[in-house]
């Protein structure tokens, strides 16, 4: 096999490398860095499976990202916004299902306060200490970071989209900065959160170079927790019109992910699932350990709509838990009731 991709993920890299191996992807490639991205993740995590219960807290949203489907300017996006008492009542279902992590997650709403946040995870900690909660609200300031942590949040999720600035300012309006995005991520990492990062396969403007950023970034940050899946267009934004990302790819940067992050806890997303049929699979197999079935109350499930024809049922609702880990077992795979926290070096 080429020298670069033997040499992947036994030293850093530059940027430029990392575009080189953006480049040399095929099918034949991605097989190769597949086997022995899961040979790693077996190293590390055995062929366990972690589960966590996704909560689509509310889709009502300050910000206008060009690609998101429930972007403020998305006048026919149907808004909700869940009760606390629906929260608790979906980690109450869930625990019951054996989920060890609730994942909140939804737009940026000022009616999320740091109070009432607080007081969530709190009596979410209280109900079930055995339990991690893991937020993805978007950015908040330091100081709205510091006490969610205080009250007992665990993780946070933050994609950072692109770790080009130019590609960034491609994908979102001026008034959304790169730049607070990225100390966004510091913060969290400074107050002691297991922090994740990602981004999107396919997103307009992305290309080669900017992947090989965003690898760069992975490498150097070392996130606890990466989420990749392809960008899928969605009718009510300004790509409706453009492409889908690969499948085949994403798996691909999966598989390159987990070998410049050995013990990173990798998701197998819903979008993968969406476009795929069997992409769950595949995106286990080329390194994923983790999967987010959707714990949201059933009929906001249509209204959390970031992309058209985002699954929701089958394997990608909790419910449907035993159903996804028969599939995996039939992939020698194991679905673990666990916290699933990162593992440490040592
Ligand atoms: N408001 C939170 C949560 C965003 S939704 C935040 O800002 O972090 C979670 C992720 O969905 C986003 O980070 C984005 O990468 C992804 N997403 C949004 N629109 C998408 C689309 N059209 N296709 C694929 N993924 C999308």
């Amino acid at each position: 096999m080429n020298k670069l991709l033997n040499e992947l993920g036994t030293r850093p890299f530059s940027a430029a490398e990392y575009a080189d191996i953006v480049r040399l992807y095929t099918p034949e490639t991605a097989a190769a860095l597949a086997a022995r991205a899961d040979a790693v993740r077996r190293t590390h995590y055995g062929n366990a499976i972690f589960i966590r219960g996704l909560i689509e807290i509310g889709n009502i949203c300050k910000n206008n990202c060009l690609y998101c489907g429930i972007r403020r300017d998305n006048a026919a996006c149907d808004r909700y916004r869940l009760t606390d008492e629906q929260i608790l009542a979906c980690c109450e279902e869930g625990y019951a299902l054996g989920f060890r992590t609730f994942v909140l997650q939804g737009g940026e709403d000022s009616a999320f306060s740091d109070a009432r946040l607080c007081a969530l995870i709190a009596a979410i900690k209280a109900a079930h200490p055995d339990c991690a909660v893991t937020l993805s609200l978007g950015e908040r300031s330091h100081d709205s970071y510091a006490a969610l942590r205080q009250a007992g949040a665990d993780r946070y999720l933050l994609r950072h989209e692109t770790a080009d600035a130019t590609h960034y300012a491609a994908l979102h309006p001026a008034d959304m900065s790169f730049d607070n995005r990225m100390a966004c991520l510091q913060d969290l990492r400074a107050l002691g959160y297991q922090v994740g990062c990602g981004f999107m396969v396919g997103s307009p403007e992305q290309t080669a170079e900017t992947l090989g950023k965003d690898l760069k970034f992975i490498e150097e940050f070392q996130p606890e927790m990466c989420g990749i899946g392809p960008f899928i267009p969605h009718a009510a934004t300004v790509f409706a019109d453009q492409p889908a990302g690969d499948v085949g790819l994403t798996c691909y940067l999966l598989s390159v992910i987990r070998l410049i992050c050995p013990r990173v806890l990798l998701p197998a997303t819903t979008a993968l699932g969406t476009l795929a049929e069997d992409g769950r699979e595949r995106g286990i197999r080329a390194g994923a350990n983790v999967v987010m079935p959707n714990l949201s109350p059933p009929d906001v499930r249509g209204k959390y709509e970031l992309y058209n024809h985002k699954l929701s049922t089958g394997a990608e609702s909790a419910q449907q838990v035993a159903d996804l880990a028969k599939r995996l077992a039939a992939i020698d795979y194991v679905v673990v009731t666990d916290r699933g926290d990162y593992k440490k070096e040592g």
